[in-house]
């Protein structure tokens, strides 16, 4: 055994100081509630590699532990979203376990790689392929996305929000505008009351670092909301190993909107500057550095430390909350400058004086 595979043995390997990230251990951080952990290991996921189940009238969760995605039967063919690398074959099995219907129909999310990769495993039903514009417009740019299976290329694509009826089974392809990435549609079947809305939250847990590795941040803060707008009994994430509730949706929203409140706050008047003096203005980028990192831990600190509605803390709702607050306060930190308009005091203080 290595000194990584030990939970708790700190490890010194690969510590470069300053110039690196620091490499932590489960006792940094609290424990992962039972019912986030202890959901990947249910008896039928080892046996099969997958876990499957059905949400309402034929629409159907399918994960592997880390990574989901839906189908849908619709009596007469197969409406699948995504499909996952890490799920590969197995979301075949899925499907084939419940019908023997072919899968006429793929509706890629978004462009990323690890939630469309393994698409491939599909085209020889030559299923009708919808996606985005954008979406379109990536994987020809970089037909590489799919790995040595390649990448079925969209066959349809919508540039608003559309509707698709396929034997009677009616699916909302809803585009709210850029968010997660540009092109990333929420798919809806409101007779399921099931939504795939993918790399937005992740049920039970914080998202990944940085805002789920958004290319948007304002644009994945405010997709919360968008969730929220709809009639669901299951959101389907993306990640980790369940789907979602409103419940789950509501306190991702609540999360994310205390990261960006306390941003606001640190960006406003949360900073002490204490460090310029003893940096002075040589090297630039120490400065911003210490800027940010000061910054990123009042958001991280009042967001962990905050009581919230139901009487707990972020860190005992949301798993890894502690482990991933100070990425999201990092990235919407930065989104404040970028995205939202704000100019921060650092700004102001230091201005005039590089002009001087
Ligand atoms: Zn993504």
């Amino acid at each position: 055994m290595t000194d990584f595979q030990k939970p708790g043995t700190p490890t010194d390997r690969h510590q470069l100081g300053a110039a690196g990230m620091p490499l932590n251990t489960l006792a940094d951080y609290r424990p992962i509630p039972a019912d986030g952990y202890g959901s990947l290991f249910l008896p039928d996921r080892i046996a099969k590699g997958y876990h499957l189940e059905e949400i309402q009238d034929g629409a159907y969760y399918v994960t592997s532990g880390a990574y989901d995605t839906m189908f849908v039967r619709t009596g007469n063919g197969v409406v699948v979203v995504d499909a996952p690398p890490l799920l590969g074959e197995n979301l075949k099995r899925a499907i084939a376990e419940v019908t023997d219907e072919p899968v006429t129909h793929l509706i890629y999310s978004h462009w990323h790689s690890d939630h469309i990769g393994a698409a491939g495993i599909f085209a020889a039903d030559k299923p009708k392929v919808i996606a985005h514009d954008y979406t379109r417009e990536m994987i020809q740019r970089w037909p590489d996305l799919g790995g040595e299976r390649g990448l079925p290329v969209p066959t349809d694509t919508i540039t608003e929000s559309d509707t698709l009826d396929v034997n009677g089974v009616r699916f909302n392809l809803d585009y709210h505008g850029v968010n997660h990435t540009p092109g990333n549609i929420f798919i809806y079947a409101p007779q399921q009351k099931a939504l795939a809305a993918i790399d937005i939250i992740s049920p039970g847990w914080s998202a990944f670092k940085h805002c789920d590795a958004s290319e948007n941040i304002r644009g994945w803060a405010e997709a919360h909301d968008w969730i929220l707008g709809y009639d669901f009994k299951a959101v389907v994430s993306g990640h980790v190993n369940r789907y979602g509730t409103p419940e789950d949706a509501k306190a991702s929203r609540d999360y994310t909107n205390d990261i960006v409140e306390f941003s606001k706050e640190a960006l406003s008047h949360g900073q002490e500057f204490e460090y310029i003096e003893k940096i002075g203005f040589s090297n630039a980028w120490v400065l911003w550095e210490n800027y940010f990192n000061e910054m990123t831990n009042y958001v991280t600190k009042k967001t962990l430390e905050k009581v919230t509605d139901n009487g707990q803390t972020w860190a005992q709702r949301l798993a890894g909350a502690d482990v991933m607050t100070k990425y999201h306060a990092y990235s919407v930190l930065e989104a404040l400058r970028l995205e939202y308009g704000m100019v921060s005091g650092f700004e102001k203080l230091i201005l005039p004086k590089a002009g001087a």
